[in-house]
């Protein structure tokens, strides 16, 4: 069996209302899909996380044309020969996020040829269903008085859907993100609580809100400093007994192993549609595993992601393991997104907080073509 064909699909939408971060405001989504059929007619479907104009460029132009012909279950050394053509002059970046794409349409194709499921090509699952942290409570364009009152609302309606756990953003400014914290836990005694500030602060700053999310029992302080700070993390951690997370910057075991090296983290959060795809993401857990901690991804975009992370999770042996576990939530983003909710006709299956691991060959999510037509702003074949 070989590869046939390799299609790309810039997918885009407007949204209704902008959401903002620490860095900036989104008002549309855009991702990169990747469609890679046999020989035989057989096809598998990835994505990356980056900007998907030029992701494409990379996808078409340049591996596409490398490993056309080559054999699809051959994931490793498709990975590897794809490593080799671009080491020289891109060790990282968004070659990087192409190759993850193509690599994931390729575990989706593998799967659907061997009639079995993501998880099970992952070593099997050891659970059949994955508990979610609704990520939301992005930032709007108001009042902060009014945006605290909303933000502590929108954390609630999880909290109904049956949500254990969700994460906060922080990082808009010190004096607001304190409150926030202070006002979330005040309102959900109980829950299972984190913050991400997507490497908003220095090094006192961070140092400051980890002690209140300390105080406040949040369950993790996702990226609090610049990935480029490795000795900054390291500062923090050693100062806060709040589990430091990060990862969606990094790619590669060997840009992980550095992060790990750090003793900076404690939970290690690559996106399979970025650090290399499920074979590299795979690499990342063991590295993570040696020394005892957890690889949980970071997930953001569409179904595929989702459903890979899904899969992902439930092959997860916790570290260090006990008969009661502590969850390895799954992240759920619950910001508007239309690629994610009304582009496939086949979705993970999310019930009060869980998502059910689909069992269907390969991923167990589906495209709808006519939804791929209507969201499509640029699609390319490379033969
Ligand atoms: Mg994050």
């Amino acid at each position: 069996m070989k590869i046939a064909s390799i299609k790309t699909h810039h997918v885009k939408c407007e949204l209704e209302t902008p959401f903002g971060f620490s860095q900036w405001f989104y008002g549309q989504r855009n991702v990169l899909l990747v469609e890679i059929t046999t020989d035989t007619g057989v096809t598998g479907w990835g994505e990356c996380y980056g900007p998907a104009e030029v992701i494409q460029t990379a996808v078409d132009r340049f591996y596409a044309p490398k490993i056309i012909g080559m054999n699809p279950t051959s994931t490793d050394q498709i990975w590897h020969f794809m490593w080799r053509a671009s080491l020289d002059f891109a060790r990282g970046g968004v070659l990087m996020a192409a190759m993850s794409g193509i690599d994931m349409a390729l575990w989706d194709l593998k799967g659907k040829i061997r009639g079995v499921s993501v998880s099970e090509l992952m070593g099997g699952a050891v659970r059949d269903s994955v508990p979610c942290y609704a990520t939301g409570m992005y930032f709007q364009e108001m009042p902060e008085d009014l945006l605290l009152k909303t933000l502590v609302e929108e954390a609630l309606y999880y909290a109904d859907q049956g949500f254990e756990a969700m994460k906060i953003k922080v990082g808009k400014n010190v004096a607001f993100d304190e409150k926030l914290i202070l006002a979330m836990r005040e309102a959900m005694p109980n829950m299972v609580l984190a913050a991400d500030s997507n490497h908003a602060y220095d090094l006192p700053e961070a140092v400051h809100i980890a002690k209140v999310l300390e105080d406040n029992n949040y369950a993790w302080f996702e990226e609090p400093l610049s990935p480029e700070n490795l000795d900054q993390f390291t500062h923090l951690q050693n100062q806060t007994r709040v589990a430091i997370a990060t990862g969606e910057c990094e790619q590669t075991r060997f840009g992980f192993s550095k992060l790990i090296e750090s003793k900076g983290v404690q939970i290690i959060q690559a996106d399979l549609a970025y650090c290399g795809g499920p074979s590299e993401a795979l690499k990342i857990r063991a590295l993570a595993s040696a020394k005892g901690l957890n690889m949980i991804p970071h997930v953001w975009g569409t179904q595929l992601n989702l459903a890979v992370a899904t899969h992902f999770l439930a092959t997860a042996y916790h570290e260090p393991g006990r008969k009661e576990e502590k969850s390895l939530f799954l992240e759920y983003d619950r910001t508007e997104n239309p690629l994610r909710d009304e582009l496939f006709e086949v979705n993970v299956n999310v019930v009060n907080g869980k998502a059910i691991v689909p069992s269907e060959p390969g991923l167990g999510v589906s495209i709808n073509r006519d939804a791929l037509q209507q969201f499509s702003v640029n699609s390319t074949e490379a033969k």
